[in-house]
């Protein structure tokens, strides 16, 4: 066992805090055993918060379409391949009963930037969910707004809202995105959703095309100065309609590393197991809750278009009903020895 490495995890456990030299140690270095020893403090930290318990969030993609030509991404508005669907109100309603009669208590509400989806119709929206569901708890994806919009959306009754970062360091920011797309506005964008009173979920994809440790270690600089209340992080997996499509998909190992960091650093925050990480590797959710992970997210959309909202490659769970991926999902957590909560599973500092 190396002790350099042991020491930065206890350090790390003990301060809440990492140097940039400890970072690209523990993001790098180690063996089994090195790796074993930061996943179980990892644990014991998530444990101590979270009672060995897992939140699962009904994930209902709502549109594919987008105005943005993200370069990363499969629905981005330059790919005429991606087969273009909304959902109407009607249906999306018919998610969340589903949802919550298979024991949902958070509907995610996740489409491209999509303009058909006016403030007014994503407001009806909100306002229906809560109206049929409301013990649960309503968390959008839909991109950048104003703040002015996002006001909206929380007196209509939202919760949380998910707005990855992608990256805090603007030159990589520009290298995934084109020049219309500004880091700087995404950040405001995560203190206004904060300000207002939202939940707040921001992140990245671990292995993009130019990323650098010393970028990731400016994520988590970003995220300290955020202190957001969810951190969503999978491995980049490339599309292959895309710019990006010969590029080298993300390491699940770095993955999992970073997850331990992030649950140490920030014990009580929301960290999904991502799909993406079930996609990289087939027991990638799991190796996450054991990293210290403590959400999944299965999908809820109807399965007649899950296999059009497609960000990556090889996506899983495309061709279950909503009750086979609840069921699915809960089998995977009881056999790791965690269950999952029958709670809302907000933040602890909104309980
Ligand atoms: S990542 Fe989001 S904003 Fe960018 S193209 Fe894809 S759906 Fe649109």
């Amino acid at each position: 066992m190396d002790n350099g490495f042991k020491n930065i995890v206890d350090e790390l456990k003990n301060t809440q805090s990492i140097t940039k030299e400890q970072f690209v140690y523990i993001l790098e270095r180690g063996d089994k055993d090195d790796l074993e020893y930061l996943y179980a403090a990892a644990r014991e930290v998530s444990e101590k918060v979270f009672h060995k318990e897992v939140y699962l969030r009904g994930l209902i993609e709502f549109s594919n379409y987008c105005k943005n030509d993200c370069y990363y991404c499969g629905i981005r508005c330059s790919n005429r391949k991606a087969d273009r669907y909304r959902l109407t109100e009607e249906e999306i309603l018919s998610c969340c009963d589903i949802g919550e009669k298979i024991g949902f208590k958070t509907f995610v509400l996740q489409s491209g930037e999509d303009p058909y989806f006016t403030d007014d119709r994503i407001c009806d929206i909100v306002r229906a969910i809560k109206k049929a569901h409301p013990d649960c708890a309503v968390t959008l994806s839909i991109g950048e707004k104003t703040k002015e919009s996002y006001k909206k959306y929380y007196d209509a009754g939202a919760d949380r809202y998910l707005l990855r970062h992608e990256t805090a360091n603007e030159e990589h920011y520009s290298k995934l995105h084109p020049e219309s797309m500004s880091g700087a506005y995404r950040k405001q964008c995560l203190f206004d959703l904060k300000e207002i009173g939202f939940q707040v979920g921001c992140g990245i994809m671990v292995g993009t095309p130019h990323q650098t440790v010393d970028n990731i270690y400016e994520d988590i600089v970003f995220m300290q100065e955020l202190q957001p209340h969810m951190i969503g992080i999978g491995p980049f997996i490339p599309h292959q309609d895309t710019p990006f499509k010969d590029e080298p998909e993300g390491s699940v190992d770095r993955t999992l590393r970073l997850l331990a960091i992030l649950r140490l650093l920030f014990p009580k925050v929301l960290l999904p197991a991502t799909t993406a990480l079930g996609t990289a590797d087939a027991l990638g959710r799991e190796k996450g809750i054991l990293a210290g992970a403590n959400v999944m997210m299965p999908n809820l959309s109807p399965s007649n278009v899950r296999d059009k909202y497609l960000l990556y490659d090889g996506k899983i769970c495309t061709g279950e009903e909503a009750a086979e991926c609840n069921a699915c999902l809960r089998g995977r957590v009881s056999r790791i020895g965690f269950t999952v909560a029958d709670s809302r599973g907000d933040h602890p500092d909104f309980v």
